[in-house]
């Protein structure tokens, strides 16, 4: 294949933008804001999950702290009206109001009973809703540092595009400059050989596989015209002779 000297290096300059592309695209992917974002979310997805176990744990306590103060009224309303009738005058045999005594002297020990439940939800209630004013303060720290990497992965997303448009409209500015057949061969390479496809034989090295070339391969490539396209014999890329 033949191309003249300038195209060759037009073509160099090309590949200088493209690997440029393909650094700012790869950059583009793998963001280490998005690495944090991601991080975020999932923190938040946990505190959101815990909450939601709190909630349930919450509202059964709450039932149950109001089943107990029914009960607890209940019990002790019944506990008043037995006294009451106790000394009411009404009731006069010894026995019956032995057995009233008696009954009002069970209710306050029920009673008894179920108000140290009931402390004790109360109590259960209270760390609950402590845990849950200490989780929806770390959901709040979580949210606002997840606003923060969003602006800062935007901005950086914001600064890469606008690298990316500038290298591009200098690469376009570049390719009515390479011919359609050398640069289809440049194409083919590339995608074969890691994005580089053309490099610059500097010194008695290739810069796309910087693997030395023999005195003898050298002296060949010397010799033949310019306008010629070489390879490297190393690794087959696109080689342009400074
Ligand atoms: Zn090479």
């Amino acid at each position: 294949m033949r191309a003249p000297p300038a195209e060759q290096h037009a073509l160099l300059e090309l590949q200088a933008h493209d690997s440029v592309i393909d650094r700012l695209n790869h950059r583009r992917g793998a963001l280490p804001e998005d690495v944090r974002l991601a991080e975020l979310t999932k923190a938040l997805a946990t505190v959101d999950q815990l909450a939601a176990e709190r909630d349930g744990s919450l509202a059964t306590v709450r039932r149950e702290q109001s089943r107990l103060e029914d009960e607890v009224d209940m019990v002790s309303r019944k506990a008043r009206s037995e006294e009451q009738r106790a000394v009411s005058g009404k009731v006069t045999s010894p026995k019956e109001l032995t057995a009233i005594q008696e009954e009002v002297a069970a209710l306050k020990r029920r009673q008894g009973v179920l108000e140290d439940e009931l402390l004790e939800r109360m109590e259960q209630r209270e760390t609950l809703e402590a845990d849950q004013a200490e989780l929806a303060s770390r959901r709040e720290r979580i949210a606002a540092d997840e606003a923060e990497a969003t602006k800062a992965r935007d901005a950086a997303l914001v600064e890469i595009d606008r690298d990316l448009d500038a290298e591009r409209a200098a690469r376009d500015a570049l390719v009515p400059k390479v011919g359609e057949e050398l640069r289809a061969l440049y194409d083919q390479v590339r995608a074969k050989q890691g994005g580089v496809g053309a490099a610059a034989l500097v010194g008695n090295t290739c810069q796309g596989c910087r693997v030395s070339i023999s005195a003898l391969e050298l002296a060949a490539i010397r010799k033949r015209p310019a306008d010629e396209v070489k390879r490297c014999e190393n690794c087959r890329r696109i080689l342009v002779v400074e």
